[in-house]
């Protein structure tokens, strides 16, 4: 399972400024499409709508061939799993944090999750900014390491459906290549939507669209967009 359509999708947040134009792909289940394009092209608000913070004005958008409209937002919710840039984490342990998402999952299940992230020295501390009232402070984690907090959720709570924001690029350049495997990972054989800045990052996406001012202008294989550049 897995398959996501849009089709002829339009959008605006507000009526009067369309955002979304007649926007048409398809991933295929455990295929990879990236969204690429520049600031402002419309790549965040089309996530939002894959997992319906906002409704759309005209088209349909499908999830296995339903109506995401027809579908519970818990259902909804289940089937796609989020690795955002920038993770925020709840004031409680690691641990917990992984299990978000998954409240059934065994102590055992968390731990096999973030060692799959490489967090599992330090499920059981506390978050930055946690500060109890008498003082006891939590753990300062990287942008990297926080990434791997959602890694180890997205293992844990296995969707078919992967949405990835790509990673910042305040990663230094050995943790952006660690991360990049562990998502690599994750994706194979997942359906999966990435969003992205810049072509190059890209390489291992089955089709790439190109979104500019809420249009797909262009889309292919990665060699045959780098050659049209
Ligand atoms: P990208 O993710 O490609 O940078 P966005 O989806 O964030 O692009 O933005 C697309 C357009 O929608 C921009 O013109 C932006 O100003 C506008 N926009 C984004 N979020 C909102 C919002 N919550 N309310 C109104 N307009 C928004
Ligand atoms: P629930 O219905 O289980 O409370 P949420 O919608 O709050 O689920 O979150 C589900 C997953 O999506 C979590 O991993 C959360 O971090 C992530 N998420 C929620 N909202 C956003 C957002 N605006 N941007 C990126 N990730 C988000």
């Amino acid at each position: 399972g897995g398959e996501v359509r849009f089709q002829a999708v339009d959008f605006g947040y507000d009526p009067r400024r369309q955002i979304l134009h007649d926007l048409s792909f398809h991933v295929p289940p455990g295929k990879t499409v990236a969204i690429v394009g520049p600031s402002g092209a419309g790549k965040s608000t089309l996530s939002r709508i894959l997992y319906r913070f906002y409704d759309i004005t005209a088209g349909a958008v499908l999830i296995d061939g339903m109506d995401i409209r027809d579908v519970t937002q818990k259902s909804l919710r289940q089937a796609i799993g989020i690795v955002p840039q920038d993770t925020v984490l709840f004031n409680e342990s690691i641990a917990y944090n992984i299990r978000y998402g998954r409240p059934d999952a065994s102590d055992e299940d968390i731990r096999q999750a973030a060692r799959f992230a490489r967090i599992d020295g330090f499920i059981d501390q506390l978050p930055d900014g946690y500060e109890t009232l008498v003082g006891e402070r939590g753990l300062k984690l990287s942008g990297g390491e926080k990434q791997r907090v959602a890694i180890a959720r997205t293992i844990l709570k296995d969707p078919p459906i992967l949405l990835l924001d790509e990673a910042t690029s305040a990663l230094d350049s050995r943790t952006e290549r660690e991360i990049q495997e562990a998502i690599e990972q994750i994706s194979r054989n997942r359906t999966t939507l990435v969003i992205a800045h810049r072509l190059s990052t890209v390489v291992n996406a089955d089709e790439i669209l190109v979104l500019d001012q809420g249009r797909i202008i262009e889309r292919g294989a990665h060699e045959s967009l780098l050659l049209a550049q």
